[in-house]
């Protein structure tokens, strides 16, 4: 599994000029339509920065390019002069007319429609090919990372700008306070990479929180396929229902001590110190009331 962390030489290059540009004030004017808290509208205008998120992304002609949230095209824009196709989803009825004009001489189909209940199945051409992007409103991040996760077999890669908080849980490695559910079902499948960080000032209005951008590639062969992502998702949720308990207090009544010793886990340690593997071992013991 690859989990690339903040220290990779790029990434600091990109991070050290997103800071000074930053402090320069490098952001252009924010445009007129006024940001709706609702609909997580923190719109992106420091132009280093958005120029750094769309070199991570590396758009090339034919790829097929789903963003989620395009807001006032800010990283739409930067994502077209490589001459890709953009599908957008945009659940801001307000925002489509602007879209549509500034991008009417492009390869763009916008969907007015909330990302959470979207098939994106149906913007597929063959496995593997679309390539999923987004400043993500932050109230939808977490259910809608899970809902990608069920669509991995038409996902070639995602990068997104989450809350910092949320990629340190994506990319949080075991034993680590982050390590959890949200880790756990995504590294499962995907390799994670925090790519680098984004301060309040990259955004107007500015969120009160500190933001980061991370890629998320499906992994091509599927790991331990014997353990369905049901089973294991039921396991975690139940493991980790309680992070200061034990694993024994948090598995109480559904999987027994001599059946952890006999995988070799300490039913006394607490659920954050278990490896993948563990966990997917735990899963398969499950009994089917359980699931
Ligand atoms: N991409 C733009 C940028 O970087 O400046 C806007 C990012 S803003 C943080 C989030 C965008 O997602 C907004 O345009 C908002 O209207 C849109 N949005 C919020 N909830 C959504 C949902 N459930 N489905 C689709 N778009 C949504």
């Amino acid at each position: 599994m690859k989990v690339v962390a903040r220290s990779t030489t790029a990434s600091s290059k990109i991070q050290s000029s997103v800071a000074k540009a930053s402090r320069r004030g490098g952001a252009s004017r924010p445009k007129t339509h006024a940001p709706r808290k609702r609909f997580g509208q923190n719109f992106l205008v420091d132009q280093s920065v958005i120029s750094a998120i769309a070199r991570a992304i590396n758009p090339h002609k034919d790829d097929n390019i789903v963003e989620i949230g395009p807001g006032q095209g800010a990283l739409t824009d930067a994502l077209f002069e490589s001459g890709c196709t953009i599908k957008a989803i945009e659940i801001d009825r307000d925002l489509q007319s602007q879209l549509r004009v500034m991008f009417f001489n492009r390869d763009f189909t916008l969907f007015n429609y909330d990302a959470l209940k979207f098939n994106f199945n149906e913007l597929s051409n063959g496995a593997h090919d679309l390539r999923i992007v987004g400043n993500l409103p932050y109230n939808i991040s977490t259910p809608l990372i899970f809902k990608l996760l069920t669509h991995l077999p038409v996902i070639s890669d995602m990068h997104f700008m989450l809350q910092k908080e949320v990629v340190d849980r994506l990319a949080a490695l075991p034993g680590n306070k982050h390590w959890g559910r949200l880790s756990v079902m995504t590294q499962v499948d995907c390799d994670v990479e925090h790519l680098f960080d984004v301060p309040p000032e990259a955004f107007y209005p500015q969120p009160k929180v500190q933001s980061a951008i991370v890629r998320l590639t499906p992994k091509m062969t599927a790991h331990r396929t014997e353990c369905s992502r049901e089973e294991l998702g039921k396991l975690v949720q139940l493991a980790f229902s309680q992070r200061r308990k034990t694993l024994r207090n948090n598995l109480r009544g559904v999987i027994d001590d001599a059946v952890m010793q006999r995988l070799g886990i300490d039913p006394a340690c607490r659920a954050e110190t278990l490896t993948l593997d563990q966990l997917m071992d735990l899963s398969l013991e499950l009994p089917q009331a359980a699931i």
